[in-house]
């Protein structure tokens, strides 16, 4: 026993050492600044945009005569010009180093209200451009409560804000059974099996979950997005099995949104997935790729970045969990009726029921269990606060 005692208190003393040193690491790769835009937006609105080398962790405050706005990015360092539009309400910008911390303030032309969270966003690296926090405001009522957010770990914010809502679809269902496999396994089946046992861990871990169906029936693609976006999701997932005339190809793949298929197979794939709705002639309704209808373009856009990030991280970690991934997947998206969502959302392809051996590996609870642990593990580290 005292040996065990002794071994555990050994661990804990590395798992200290290995935090104090991943503190170090983070407090040692400061990220720069990059630049700071402001301009007036075709709604009158003004968007300050401020640019990163690095994901940026922030907070906000509001001082009022004269009217300021106050950005304090911790870890950032650096200076760059402000490139400052006529007509928007930032009159000017200025940098202060404080330690780690960048402040920027933004001295204003007229008290602005309140920032919704809604509009404050954290845009991820695309083409030439780094990290961008872009706030939007409007002038009005002076700010006596600015939203305030600061880019915490997931767990305290989860524990700080209401907790999110994620909806998880089981693919196919009733007269769609999706694709089959060598043993006569259905999509629809292990999804289902899969679906549930996420549901009851993510509810264990404090979310809100609701699964788009919870027995073998038959939903169209319009519906089970109609669903996320009535629970107001925080994030959509849709649980599909794979299948491909190779026997050989196996593991899991991770989708999102996009217009395009970003290759031939991806386009290939959600045509299969997309033919889910012709089984019902009578629930057939005619989409229009890609689109999300209810959102204006920026919001489009910040749910697609979402959905991105999302995708990104659960594809390292479901990798670092053991499972899986399939060769060359990468991160795809293509035309999938289903995310069409107005919310964050991926469709996550678990396996491959055209291989003898995932057949079998995703017909037993272990490998389900296995799954399920590395889609939380996921979710837990996506940032919902973004
Ligand atoms: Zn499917």
């Amino acid at each position: 026993m005292r040996a065990v005692k002794n071994t555990i208190s050994f661990i804990g003393v590395i798992i200290m050492i290995a935090i104090m040193l991943a503190g170090q690491a983070a407090f040692a790769a400061r990220g720069d600044l990059v630049g700071i835009r402001a301009a007036a937006q075709p709604n009158g609105n003004t968007r300050l945009v401020i640019e990163t080398t690095d994901r940026p962790s922030y907070k906000l405050s509001y001082l009022a005569e004269p009217n300021r706005l106050v950005i304090e990015l911790s870890n950032t360092g650096g200076g760059a010009a402000a490139n400052i539009s006529d007509g928007c309400l930032v009159k000017s910008v200025d940098t202060a180093q404080d330690g780690n911390a960048l402040r920027v303030t933004a001295a204003l032309r007229k008290p602005i209200s309140e920032i919704p969270k809604e509009s404050i966003m954290i845009l991820s690296p695309n083409g030439d451009s780094g990290y961008r926090l872009v706030l939007d405001f409007a002038s009005g009522a002076a700010a006596t409560k600015i939203a305030t957010a600061v880019t915490a770990p997931p767990k305290a914010a989860v524990k700080n804000q209401r907790k999110p809502v994620i909806v998880i679809d089981a693919g196919h269902g009733g007269k769609d059974p999706g694709c089959i496999g060598k043993s006569g396994t259905r999509e629809k089946d292990v999804v289902l099996a899969v679906a549930k046992k996420l549901r009851d861990r993510l509810a264990d871990a404090g979310y809100t979950v609701y699964l788009t169906r919870s027995n073998d029936v038959f939903l169209n693609l319009n519906t089970r997005a109609d669903i996320a976006e009535q629970k107001k999701a925080d994030l959509f997932l849709s649980l599909h099995v794979n299948a491909n005339p190779s026997g050989a190809v196996k593991g899991f793949s991770i989708y999102t949104l996009s217009q395009q298929a970003s290759d031939e197979e991806t386009k290939k794939l959600a045509e299969a997935e997309n033919a889910s709705d012709r089984i019902d002639f009578d629930g057939f309704e005619k989409y229009e790729s890609g689109v999300r209808y209810a959102l204006s373009a920026i919001q489009q856009r910040a749910v697609a970045e979402a959905s991105l990030e999302f995708a990104h991280g659960a594809d390292r970690t479901m990798k670092a969990n053991g499972i899986t991934e399939q060769s060359n997947a990468g991160m795809r998206s293509a035309p999938f009726a289903v995310l069409r969502a107005a919310v964050p959302a991926a469709l996550v392809e678990l396996g491959h029921l055209s291989n003898r051996d995932e057949e079998k590996l995703l017909n037993s609870s272990a490998h389900q269990n296995k799954l399920v642990g590395a889609i939380v593990a996921a979710i837990n580290g996506y940032n919902f606060e973004m």
